[in-house]
């Protein structure tokens, strides 16, 4: 089946429910939010009635609230620990934010797994698993979910090994809790041709197991493969192309794996700005594209 949905807000006024009533708005039958600010720890009370309010619309609609998505901030770096008080902060922060999951019912966290900065990679794997064996420890029933990344700067999990070196190093009992998150703006950024998908899954399959990837983004990308941009385009605007992403999206293999667009609103710096969201499922479903933007 295809589980198709798009990052939507969460707001302080409507909470989940806004997040429900925005994703049935793209004819989305799941969805991805930040809690708050992706920038920044802050972070609001979360308002109960919403939330059960949301759960009995998700329930009306079949959404099935086990393929949902949470994304962590940015700003958690679970891989520099130069400074011992800032690591300790994004791993209380961290806990904080699976806590928040659970609270919520949305038991899916995506994590971008931090950046080594003045340190080396190795260190920053070596990091990153610690993070997440201090983190994770006692919290059950969340899913914590490695995005791959473009490799923009420093990042970490920005290659197959990367991930599986960080999976390797946690404690057996945290292992069962972690999965990944691919994105193929990011794949694409990373250096490898999304047009040859299946090479991909099966060196991630023979290395850390397909049984791991528990979420897919689904973005074009502004940049050519290799470049370590991370600049999400609109699908078929970008330098993958509509069909590419299309086979990955119908690929046999991440059938029922969740997909999840993240590509940019359309005029954003202007007063029409409008999510793509809608239009591009619709291109989806019908594996059609539409010059919506030019048109
Ligand atoms: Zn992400
Ligand atoms: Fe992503
Ligand atoms: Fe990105």
């Amino acid at each position: 089946m295809l589980y198709i949905g798009s990052h939507t807000s969460f707001l302080k006024d409507k909470g989940l429910l806004g997040v429900v009533e925005e994703s049935l708005s793209y004819n989305s039958n799941i969805f991805m939010f930040y809690t708050g600010s992706n920038q920044s720890t802050l972070r609001f009370p979360i308002d109960k009635e919403l939330t059960a309010k949301a759960h009995a619309l998700m329930i009306e609609n079949n959404i099935d609230k086990t393929k949902c998505i949470i994304h962590a901030p940015f700003i958690i770096n679970l891989a520099n620990n130069s400074s011992e008080e800032k690591y300790n902060f994004y791993i209380d922060f961290l806990r904080k934010e699976l806590n928040r999951c659970i609270e919520l019912d949305i038991r899916n966290l995506v994590l971008h797994p931090g950046s080594f900065t003045t340190l080396n990679r190795e260190i920053g794997i070596k990091n990153i698993a610690n993070g997440l064996n201090i983190a994770l420890k006692d919290i059950d029933g969340v899913n914590l979910l490695l995005e791959y990344m473009s490799g923009k700067g420093t990042e970490v999990g920005t290659s197959i090994d990367d991930l599986k070196g960080i999976i390797d190093l946690l404690d057996k009992d945290i292992y069962e809790k972690v999965f990944v998150c691919l994105d193929t703006c990011h794949i694409n950024d990373s250096g490898i041709d999304i047009g040859d998908f299946d090479k991909f899954l099966d060196e991630f399959d023979s290395k850390i197991g397909l049984n791991k990837v528990k979420c897919i983004h689904i973005n074009d990308s502004y940049n050519q493969v290799g470049s370590h941009k991370d600049r999400h385009a609109n699908l078929g605007y970008g330098t993958i192309g509509f069909d590419k992403l299309i086979n990955v999206i119908y690929n046999k293999r991440l059938d029922n794996i969740p997909k999840i667009l993240e590509t940019p609103w359309i005029n954003r710096n202007e007063k029409n700005t409008y999510a793509p969201y809608k239009i591009e499922i619709e291109m989806i479903r019908n594996k059609k594209f539409i010059d919506y933007i030019n048109q």
